[in-house]
């Protein structure tokens, strides 16, 4: 056994052994008992080392409430992605890319799991179905993306995971693997020389991450995520938002901050998606939106992740962005910068055909600043000046 297997053993996986550790009087098993047997619990000694105090933004994360059962609009399969799967372990919704399922496991199980329906069990992603997937990306050239996911995928082994790249590499249109992955922030230890060294031969390989609290990037995971930087896996980030546990915009900006320190880029900020079981953690989108305004124009770009809602029923992902724009029209356009002053974009001149022939563009576009709460004015510079600019 590795040792970062047995370093996962060490973990609690059961509720006896939680109320043995945090005391029967904060866990209540028999309350606790129908939520666990809804969805399995584990909580690696890293997750453990995380939690700090009793309903803190880690515990939250990863410790069952009886609140779990109260299911109001939540969803089993809150994606379709059931729906979207044309063969086992595959689902195939957008244009040049494809999920693939690798494993039904995580290190630790967060209670938020859009995709508890298949997590958790070793049965509910069957690793003998692997060649169906195959074959599926194969007989479709439009795949040129394929991003592994689970559960974790590097819950696998190496030998596992280096029969999942090479045949994936075997298949000439797939361009881009990717591995979406909690295992840096749960078990930093997976990320082993030996993997490091492996992945090389089948780059590029990207590798999503996921942190949603600041506390999570302990210096074990940040000295993980440097070893896969080295390896030459470039690293994004995918967070939630989650009520009780990074709702909040100084905390998302020390971890927007504190992961691009760690050399991973802020991808998404998911809403928290509509699922069964995960109601609790749910917050109005307009929190994510002040988020995103909080970050942009307050901090470095890169430290902004996309803003998301993951439709529900397989709409798949739509961006979200705060109301920056005031007016648009042919002319020009009045919007709003980060520190909510107004500014006018002129739009440059259309050509205009006339009698068969174009008509030049005649200006540049123009930024003009205004002062708050004025209507904004047209630019007071002659004609001829601007059309010396065009020129
Ligand atoms: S690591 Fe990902 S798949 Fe696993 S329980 Fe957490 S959110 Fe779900």
């Amino acid at each position: 056994m590795s040792e970062w297997q047995q370093v996962l053993r060490a973990g609690v996986d059961n509720l006896e052994k939680l109320a043995e550790r945090f005391g029967h009087d904060v866990i209540d098993v028999e309350a606790l008992k129908p939520a666990f047997d809804n969805f399995q619990m584990r909580l690696t000694p890293a997750v453990l080392e995380q939690i700090k105090e009793v309903g803190d933004p880690m515990w939250q994360q990863y410790i069952p409430t009886v609140e779990e059962l109260d299911i109001q609009d939540g969803m089993i399969d809150s994606l379709d992605e059931d729906g979207d799967s044309p063969v086992p372990n595959i689902t195939h919704r957008y244009p040049d890319r494809a999920l693939f399922l690798v494993s039904p496991v995580c290190a630790s199980y967060c209670r938020f799991c859009t995709r508890r329906r298949k997590v958790g069990d070793p049965e509910k992603i069957p690793l003998n179905q692997y060649e169906s997937a195959f074959e599926y990306i194969r007989n479709h050239p439009e795949i040129r993306d394929v991003i592994m996911s689970g559960g974790d995928p590097m819950m696998l082994s190496d030998r596992r995971l280096e029969y999942l790249f090479q045949n994936l590499r075997a298949i000439p249109h797939v361009e881009i693997i990717r591995i979406g992955s909690r295992i840096t922030s749960h078990l930093p230890e997976r990320i082993t020389p030996e993997f490091c060294e492996m992945v090389k031969k089948y780059h590029p390989v990207y590798m999503n991450t996921h942190f949603n609290h600041p506390s999570e990037l302990t210096p074990a995971a940040v000295a993980a995520l440097g070893r896969l930087a080295e390896a030459g896996v470039p690293l994004g980030c995918q967070t939630v938002l989650l009520r009780g546990v990074n709702d909040d915009p100084a905390i998302m900006k020390e971890l927007m901050q504190k992961l691009l320190k760690a050399r991973v880029r802020p991808y998404y900020l998911y809403m928290a998606d509509q699922v069964a079981g995960g109601e609790h953690f749910r917050t109005q989108v307009q929190k994510g939106l002040e988020i995103i305004q909080a970050l942009r124009g307050w901090t470095s770009g890169l430290a902004v992740p996309h803003f998301v809602i993951d439709a529900p029923g397989g709409g798949g992902k739509v961006p979200l962005l705060p109301e920056y724009v005031e007016e648009i029209n042919d002319d020009e356009v009045v919007f709003r910068n980060y520190a909510g002053e107004r500014y006018v974009y002129k739009q440059p001149r259309i050509p205009v055909p006339v009698d068969g022939c174009e008509v030049a563009a005649e200006a540049p576009p123009d930024i003009v600043p205004i002062q708050i709460g004025k209507k904004p004015k047209r630019s007071k510079r002659p004609a001829a000046k601007r059309s010396a600019r065009a020129g």
